[in-house]
């Protein structure tokens, strides 16, 4: 057993309101500088959609990831031998119209407009070329238009359904949609790090996070082609590679990512989880409908003395394993088992998980008026307004088991909580919708209390990493964190 530890979030995306503040945190911190203007290293996709490039799921046209051939794992781009072949022409990349063109406007035009008969209007401008431009597409340009055929109809995880299914999920009583903030899944098998001829991409051994050396870059790209979740980007002014940091400057003085720490839903937990990097290669390789589960076997009990045994042996620091014992990811991932990883079928083992969106109709009006909370879980998940299918190849590899599974506990959570506090249901039913969902009453109050009630130091359970260091040298801790926020594309491998 080789126990590492890995930095990792939880998504809980029925408190996501599509408000895109973490985008423009991290815009603001990180990619405000030339080069860098249609990057988002976080954004936030409406779903069903095409998301950001557009059709980047599609990997019959992109071919990101891994794939399993003749029983051997394989970047799904090529043998290292045809991406040479490709290196100074490689079909498998976005274009900037697949993501957009950047813009401004000439405000010139109005505040210097001479008088005249009619109103001036500021044109739009390229802020690459600085020429006109007519624009056809921006960040978050489907936002919101889940019902438009134009947009969320070309979504890659509709195929799944049968064309009865996609008429129906279209009718305009039926629209539905949710929000999912995407941001680099610091991977544990990272298609981006193996498909670098360079050897730039990294992932750092004390925390997992998956960076790019700006020093090695020689901008061939291929990390772009190599990650199925198009989270690396080209910087066409510096001719490198840039991609989330997982705001690690601010994470090594104690602060929480800015995307994190500017989140207005609270839908985002960051904690230490403990994995066994032996089982990488393997798990990786399973089946597409054992991925989830594997993965999650992986992540290691932290309060259990052979692993404690085994990390310390690894190298792992005991401060490090006590807060993966606090740590919110490992309760919703392994203990609750109610996050799962985005697209697990492309085999880079995502270190970001999603608390599935709890879509179908829960309560009815009755003839008088009042609400009727539905208990059957049956019914409830047959009403789902996003199939079941669809949620599956978003999360689960196609395993709809796995979805239903998490569905079951948040209803069950809804049914209990509500049968205490409101008592229109009775506490026999809920108790048999606990027993349903596999869970406890200590479970639900669990549940329950990190989701609704708990604050940010609950939400957010990062080890001290260098803080102590910093104040034990006598470092001014603000001069620190602007020393190391500005000096972030030197990338310095480790510590201090
Ligand atoms: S999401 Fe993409 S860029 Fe991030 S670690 Fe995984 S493969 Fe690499
Ligand atoms: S800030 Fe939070 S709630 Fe708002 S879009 Fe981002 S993840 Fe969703």
């Amino acid at each position: 057993m080789d126990v590492r530890a890995q930095v990792s979030m939880v998504f809980h995306l029925d408190k996501c309101i599509g408000c895109h503040t973490c985008s423009l945190a991290c815009k603001n911190l990180w990619t405000d500088r030339p080069g860098t203007e249609y990057m988002w290293w976080n954004n936030v996709e409406t779903k069903p959609g095409t998301g950001y490039p557009v059709l980047y799921e599609d990997q019959e046209q992109y071919r990101g990831g891994w794939i399993v051939e003749n029983g051997e794992l394989r970047l799904k781009l090529g043998s290292r031998r045809s991406e040479l072949v490709n290196i100074a022409y490689n079909p498998r990349l976005p274009v900037l119209d697949d993501y957009y063109h950047p813009f401004t406007y000439r405000y010139s035009d109005l505040i210097d407009a001479p008088a005249g008969g009619s109103q001036p209007a500021a044109r739009p401008i390229s802020m690459i070329t600085g020429g006109d431009l007519n624009i056809e597409a921006g960040p978050n340009w489907d936002d919101d238009l889940s019902g438009s055929p134009v947009y969320a109809a070309n979504d890659p995880n509709l195929a799944v359904l049968s064309e009865e299914d996609r008429r129906q999920f279209f009718e305009l009583q039926q629209l539905v949609y949710f929000y999912l903030p995407r941001i680099c899944n610091h991977c544990l098998n990272p298609s981006c790090v193996a498909a670098c001829p360079s050897g730039a991409i990294y992932k750092r051994g004390e925390d997992g996070i998956v960076l790019v050396s700006q020093e090695k870059c020689q901008g061939w790209r291929m990390c772009i082609s190599g990650c199925p979740y198009k989270k690396v980007y080209f910087n066409w002014n510096s001719g490198k590679a840039e991609k989330c940091i997982l705001c690690y400057p601010r994470m090594e003085i104690g602060e929480a990512p800015a995307c994190m720490h500017s989140c207005v839903g609270k839908i985002r937990y960051l904690g230490v989880v403990l994995y066994d990097a032996d089982r990488i290669l393997e798990t990786a390789s399973r089946p597409e409908g054992e991925l989830v589960e594997a993965q999650r076997d992986m992540i290691l009990d932290p309060f259990d003395p052979e692993v404690i045994r085994e990390a310390l042996n690894s190298g792992v620091d005991r401060k490090i394993i006590e807060s993966a014992q606090k740590s919110p990811v490992y309760r919703y991932v392994k203990e609750w088992r109610m996050a799962l990883p985005l697209h697990p079928e492309w085999r880079t083992l995502p270190m970001l998980f999603y608390v599935p969106p709890l879509l179908p109709v829960t309560a009815t009006l009755d003839q008088q008026g009042n609400y009727e909370t539905e208990t059957d879980f049956f019914s409830s998940l047959q009403s789902a307004r996003l199939p079941i299918r669809y949620m599956a190849s978003l999360f689960s590899a196609g395993d709809e088991a796995e979805v239903i599974a998490v569905y079951r506990k948040l209803l069950a959570v809804r049914i209990y909580k509500r049968a205490q506090t409101v008592g229109d249901i009775s506490m026999e039913a809920a108790r048999g919708a606990l027993e349903e969902a596999e869970l406890t009453p200590e479970d639900v109050e669990g549940i329950y209390y990190l989701t609704a009630l708990a604050g940010f130091e609950e939400r957010m359970v990062v080890p001290p990493f260098l803080r102590e260091q910093v104040v034990e040298l006598g470092i001014d801790v603000q001069i620190f964190q602007q020393e190391r926020g500005a000096g972030f594309l030197h990338w310095p491998k480790r510590g201090l």
